[in-house]
């Protein structure tokens, strides 16, 4: 996203109905994503986890 992705706000590369990413493996797939590993800790074991977590991260790191 030009700018960097706010906080809060969905990414417009995520498909609202699969919730895949749209430009996986494109060329300008960001790097932040290409160095990001999910993992069990941080993603949990449901979407509303994740979300949770994810709001949580966002919250504790807004600037
Ligand atoms: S992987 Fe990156 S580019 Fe793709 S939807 Fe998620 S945040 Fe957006």
């Amino acid at each position: 996203m030009p700018g960097g992705k706010p906080a809060g706000v969905v990414c417009v590369n995520l498909d609202p109905v699969t919730y895949e990413c749209r430009i996986w493996g494109a060329p300008d797939y960001p790097e932040v994503c290409r160095a990001f590993t999910a993992t069990a800790e941080l993603c949990g074991r449901s979407r509303a986890q994740a979300l949770d977590r994810l709001s949580d991260l966002e919250r504790r790191t807004r600037p």
